[in-house]
């Protein structure tokens, strides 16, 4: 498909998902800058839900960036147990305490590149806390994103960078901190991985419907 063809199709892909799902917005809580980059980095593997409350809990008992700073591992392995990949993420959210604490000043940083020097932080968790807490154009390209960009016909690729670039190709800045929840939206919904509802989808006109993904 020519740029030009796939810039059409992305507005039309914004019109209709916007008129679906004109509220969609972040699913992790919301509240600190530096509350949504731990509950970020728990995020990989786990569902939304589970982060939400296992985040609460660890901010309950340890409220500041100070607290898990001084925390040991361990302890907080214990705490984030239900998420998974415990250890591993015990060991980035540690090492992004220790950044917030010393090296960034208690601010977050503004910067993909910055954010990304934390282990556990991707691009799609940078993209993510710069587009929440900064209102910075980014697009968060998740496994949903991935799915349904790949189906509509917005882009070739599978890989989540290429997507990305894919997307903020044709889509206008304006659309893209709320186009990846918008997204996460219909993949829930109608276009889930194994059984898509093609029939009822509101993009059912428009979308190419390459259901068999790369
Ligand atoms: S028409 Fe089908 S493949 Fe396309 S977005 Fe909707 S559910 Fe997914």
């Amino acid at each position: 498909m020519r740029k030009k063809e796939r810039k059409d199709l992305a507005l039309k892909t914004w019109d209709l998902l916007s008129e679906a799902f004109p509220d969609a917005s972040c699913s992790l809580d919301v509240d600190r800058p530096e509350r949504l980059a731990v509950r970020g980095i728990l995020s990989a593997q786990c569902t939304d839900v589970r982060v939400n409350i296992t985040a609460a809990e660890l901010f309950e008992k340890y409220p500041l960036m100070s607290d898990i700073d001084a925390l040991s591992e361990e302890a907080l392995q214990q705490i984030i147990k239900p998420c998974g990949l415990y250890k591993m993420k015990a060991k980035s959210i540690k090492t992004f305490a220790n950044l917030y604490c010393r090296e960034w000043g208690g601010k977050v940083p503004d910067d993909v590149r910055k954010l990304m020097k934390c282990p556990g932080v991707g691009k799609k968790i940078a993209n993510l806390i710069v587009g929440e807490v900064y209102g910075i154009p980014a697009v968060v390209v998740d496994t949903h994103c991935k799915r349904v960009m790949y189906r509509i016909g917005i882009t070739d690729n599978t890989d989540p960078l290429k997507v990305e670039k894919d997307i903020t190709d044709v889509f206008p800045k304006e659309c893209w901190i709320s186009l990846g929840h918008k997204a996460v939206e219909l993949g829930r919904t109608f276009c889930s991985s194994r059984a898509p509802s093609c029939d009822t989808c509101p993009l059912g006109e428009i979308c190419n419907k390459r259901i068999k993904v790369k």
